[in-house]
Order: structure tokens, then C-alpha cells, then sequence
């Protein structure tokens, strides 16, 4: 919501499925770039500024649109009343800028809803045992939705955002990908975990743990487009059981450029050695993501994993500081320039040959792959970042995703 234009705007789309018989609640986010604004004067203050005080901060975002909103659908006739997550309440854990929702009290909203109101519930908050304002991270309200919607056993979850739908991969890189009508949510983790950043991961897996079919669509359309329209717009995220026999194989192509690779060279093969690598790593706090270790030789190995771009300098020292003499590793190396691309879908369950025609493809275009990690769903390979978009524009292409 960008502005009170818009903020009218939702309230008619609001008003639209009202009148069509629904009970609604939503679940707004700040007015765009309120939540940067506000952390941004934290900032002007503090550089370590308090997480409870904060939380106290951020979370007025929300609270300012709610009001709007309700003065919005109550200046076009209809009831409705506004709550700050503390109100209803849904209750959280105490781990301030980063928490968890524990439950959500249904009886008031029930009341109102069955009073005919329109219910509206701050986004991105809620409270904890002791009464402080939590926060759930940012981009938070997507997780507040489905979880609103799952303890209120929605029929589902609307997630009206900027872009119209997930793509079968980035559109910026291939022109033409294509909006996928439904996604299973363990695609759509596989996918939103990799970059194809549209909701906040967690607000997935809550939807996947509540069952709540969950339609990621596009807040920018005509709001008073026909509901028939609208309900078949943008993507479903849903359970594997109900979707698309005749799919294909490959639902998407997801990529992150956030990679670093790091090997330890010569390290004796003996048991604890993974351990002690990647425990020195883990207590830096630092995400290892891909890991492999080659057979050894002589009695030494090498042993290769990737961490974040933004982790790969500490993560290095940590290991040349405490690691590295310690293991009798020979040397550490490492490489800052890397790009992971995958190719993900349920289909990979059923369906032999993925892992092959990806690798053919990859061959191909001349692009070297240099660590290989797969799941039930997904196959991951490790490159030059140079060839990121190249693989994957090679890959859309060859396992047909541009048509439907
Ligand atoms: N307003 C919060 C943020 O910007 C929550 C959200 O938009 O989902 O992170
Ligand atoms: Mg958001």
C-alpha cells in the first residue's frame, strides 16, 4: 500500500469479495518503504539500537495502515475494525526482530466476523508472554497472513503483492518465463530458498504445515476486476496430491548468486575431521550450504563447501586462525566468484534422466560444473558466476519451460 490512493483502492477490492458473501480478514503490511524509513531513523540514533525498542519502532508501520484501511472500507459502508497484533492476540516467542508466532486467539475475530465487520489484523507483529511488541522479520505480514488464515481455518490465503505470480524462473533473465497456475510449497521453498524471493520463506512453510492453500497475486491490478477473474489469477501454492498429473517434469529454474566456495586442501582422512571443518564454521554463525568430499588419496582429502558472500571473509579467517594447524590441513582455498543454479519439481520423483539432461545441457554451452547437491525435488550444481545466466537460459529452453 503506497499511498491513501491505494489504500482505497484495497478497500474496494476488500468491499468486492465482501459482497460476494465472504467473510475477510486482512492482514496489511506498512505503506511502502515505511518500515526502511523508520529503521532507517533507529539508525540515525543508534548503531545498536535495542531490538525490543525496535520492534516498539517497526511495528507502527502496520499499525498506521490498519486504521487507514478500516477508515477506508468504513468511509464506502462497510463495517470494520482494526487490531494490533497484541489485541487479538497472536502471541509470539521473546526473540525480538526475528520471532515466532505460538498461537493466535480466534474469539474476538470470530465475533466480529460473524457480526458482519470486515477484520483488520496488523502484519509483520505480535506479542509475547510478558506484553513487549515482537516483530517477525522482514517481509514478516506474508507469514502473519497464512498464519492468520490457518488459525482461522481460512478456505485460503490471498497474498496480494507487486509481482503477478512465481515464474518458472526470474523473468529479468529469461524473458520468457512463464507465471506457473499452481506450485507444490515444497517447490515453492526449493524455489524461494534459491532467490526466487516473492514471499518470506516462512510463511510457506506454514503453509505447508497448516495445509492452507495459499494464491500469490498482484495487488496492481483494477481491484474491481470480475472475482471469477481474480480467484484463477496469479499462483497457487498447494499440495502435491491435488495438482497436475500431465505436468511438466521441471517446474522452475531457481538460481542464487550468493555463493562462495571454500576447499581445504590435504586434510588427513580420519573420522571427526568433517566436524571439526564445518563445526568452526557453524560456531562463526556462518550457513554452509553445498559440501562435498572427495575420495582420498594417500590417506588426505579435500574437503569443499560454499557459505554466503557476505560470510566468506570471516569464514575464511576462521579457518586459517583455528582450523587449518590444528587438522593439519596442507592449504584453504577458496573462490568468491561462484553462482548456484537448480533445476526443481515434484516431477523429479517419478521421472528418470533429469540429472543427465541437465548435465548434458550444461556441457553444451561449455560450462564446467564444479560441485554437484541434489534433493528428492531438486539438483543443484555449483558454477562460474560468469555463466550463471547463460545455464540458466540454456536450461528453461531445454526442459520446455517457456511454453505451458
Ligand atoms: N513491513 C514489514 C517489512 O517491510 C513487513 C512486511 O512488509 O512484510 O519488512
Ligand atoms: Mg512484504
Amino acid at each position: 500500500m503506497g499511498s491513501t490512493e491505494r489504500i482505497k483502492n484495497v478497500a474496494k477490492r476488500v468491499a468486492k469479495w465482501h459482497d460476494a458473501g465472504h467473510q475477510i480478514i486482512v492482514v496489511p503490511s506498512a505503506m511502502s518503504g515505511e518500515t526502511n524509513r523508520l529503521l532507517g531513523l533507529a539508525k540515525e540514533i543508534s548503531d545498536q539500537p535495542d531490538p525490543r525498542e525496535l520492534d516498539m519502532l517497526a511495528s507502527t508501520g502496520e499499525q498506521a495502515s490498519v486504521a487507514l484501511l478500516a477508515m477506508a472500507l468504513q468511509a464506502i459502508g462497510k463495517q470494520a475494525v482494526s487490531y494490533a497484533g497484541w489485541q487479538v492476540p497472536i502471541k509470539t516467542d521473546s526473540a525480538h526482530t526475528k520471532a515466532r508466532i505460538r498461537s493466535i486467539d480466534d474469539v474476538k475475530v470470530r465475533q466480529d466476523l460473524d457480526a458482519g465487520k470486515v477484520v483488520i489484523i496488523t502484519g509483520f507483529q505480535g506479542v509475547d508472554d510478558l506484553g513487549n511488541i515482537t516483530t517477525l522479520g522482514r517481509g514478516g505480514s506474508d507469514t502473519s497472513a497464512v498464519a492468520v488464515a490457518a488459525a482461522l481455518q481460512a478456505s485460503e490465503c490471498l497474498i496480494y503483492t507487486d509481482v503477478d505470480g512465481v515464474y518458472t524462473t526470474d523473468p529479468r533473465v529469461v524473458s520468457d518465463a512463464r507465471r506457473l497456475k499452481t506450485v507444490t510449497f515444497e517447490e515453492m521453498l526449493e524455489m524461494a530458498s534459491l532467490g526466487s524471493k516473492v514471499l518470506q520463506i516462512r510463511s510457506v512453510e506454514f503453509a505447508g504445515n497448516y495445509k492452507m492453500p495459499t494464491r500469490v497475486l498482484s495487488s496492481l491490478t483494477d481491484p474491481l476486476i470480475p472475482l471469477e477473474e481474480e480467484t484463477v489469477s496469479g499462483t497457487l501454492i498447494s499440495f502435491e496430491e491435488d495438482t497436475k498429473m500431465e505436468q511438466a517434469t521441471i517446474t522452475g529454474i531457481a538460481f542464487n548468486r550468493d555463493e562462495t566456495k571454500i576447499t581445504v586442501l590435504g586434510v588427513p582422512d580420519r573420522p571427526g575431521i568433517a566436524y571439526q571443518i564445518l563445526g568452526a564454521v557453524a560456531d562463526a554463525n556462518i550457513e554452509v550450504d553445498m559440501i562435498i568430499q572427495n575420495q582420498s588419496v594417500d590417506g588426505k582429502t579435500d574437503f569443499t563447501f560454499t557459505v554466503p558472500r557476505g560470510e566468506y571473509a570471516k569464514a575464511m579467517d576462521v579457518l586459517n586462525e583455528k582450523v587449518k594447524a590444528h587438522i593439519g590441513a596442507a592449504s584453504i582455498t577458496g573462490d568468491a566468484k561462484v553462482s548456484k543454479v537448480s533445476v526443481v519439481g515434484v516431477g523429479m520423483r517419478s521421472h528418470v534422466g533429469i540429472a543427465s539432461q541437465m548435465f548434458r545441457t550444461l556441457s553444451e554451452e561449455g560450462i564446467n560444473i564444479q560441485m554437484i547437491s541434489t534433493s528428492e525435488i531438486k539438483i543443484s550444481v555449483l558454477i562460474d558466476e560468469k555463466y550463471m545466466e547463460l545455464a540458466v537460459r540454456a536450461l528453461h529452453k531445454a526442459f520446455g519451460l517457456e511454453t505451458a
